[in-house]
């Protein structure tokens, strides 16, 4: 371990007990550092790039995530949304599939009291030290994503992280090893040479909520950006967007 993060852990430790007392819990192991894919040099910023042009809908990736994590009933760290529209007979489905977006500007760190949500320098990845959060929920709502949830098991702020486990072993995320569509790449976006990058450059992408200035790392194909708001204005007619996530419109 670097005497960076060394350092690091010993500020978390410290802010909890600050937050806390003396009867903190222990602090999380620390994954290891991730290596650099290509083997080049210089800072990794992982994402991921969504088609959905290929996308099924299947929620392969949901169950793999589900089962990855042992995550309770009721709350999703990645999850897939239905957008339905049109006047029948002229109707359509179309898929979103949604987890955190590993910001680059994420207000999620920012509003932490204690440090446990934070941005990995070396990767980018967004995680949650289980050791050092209080569960006071302050990252939750400042998600403008929904991203987030506080796990009934844990009673601490949970998310995706990009499979760190997994990652950091040179693997990519279940859910992305799971798609039968190969829909999702994972990879590192400062990589020019990356299937990520690559895929990019040949097509046109967004990302969810550009004006939030989050900068969001995960990045889509062919999505459909509608809203239930917009139902009025759209000239498609009906609109109806289906989540199972707490707030039944899209954020
Ligand atoms: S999507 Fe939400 S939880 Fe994830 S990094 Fe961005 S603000 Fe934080
Ligand atoms: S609930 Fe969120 S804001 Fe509060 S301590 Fe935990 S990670 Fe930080
Ligand atoms: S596993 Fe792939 S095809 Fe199925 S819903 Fe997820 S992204 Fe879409």
């Amino acid at each position: 371990m670097n005497k960076d993060r060394k350092t690091e852990i010993a500020r978390r430790r410290f802010l909890k007990g600050l937050v806390l007392g003396a009867g903190g819990s222990a602090v999380a192991a620390v994954p290891a550092l991730p290596r650099t894919p290509s083997g080049r040099l210089g800072k990794v910023r992982y994402g991921m790039l969504i088609d959905l042009r290929k996308c099924v809908g299947c929620q392969s990736c949901s169950v793999a995530c589900k089962s990855e994590f042992d995550v309770p009933l009721g709350v999703s760290r990645s999850w897939v949304e239905y957008v339905e529209k049109g006047v029948y007979p002229h109707v359509g489905r179309t898929f979103l599939p949604r987890l955190c977006n590993h910001c680059s500007d994420p207000p999620c760190v920012s509003v932490c009291p204690t440090g446990a949500t934070y941005k990995r320098e070396q990767d980018g990845i967004v995680v949650v030290d289980d050791g050092v959060c209080i569960g006071c929920k302050y990252c939750i709502l400042a998600c403008p994503y929904d991203a987030r949830f506080l796990n009934p098991v844990t009673r601490f702020a949970d998310k995706c992280d990009f499979c760190i486990h997994r990652v950091s072993k040179g693997l990519v995320p279940s859910c992305v090893n799971t798609c039968p569509a190969g829909a999702r790449i994972f990879g590192d976006l400062n990589d020019p040479g990356s299937q990520i990058s690559k895929t990019m450059a040949r097509n046109r992408v967004s990302v969810l909520r550009p004006e939030m200035g989050t900068q969001p790392n995960v990045y889509y194909i062919g999505a459909d950006h509608t809203e239930p708001g917009n139902v009025k204005r759209h000239e498609a007619g009906e609109v109806r967007v289906v989540t199972h996530r707490r707030d039944p419109e899209r954020r």
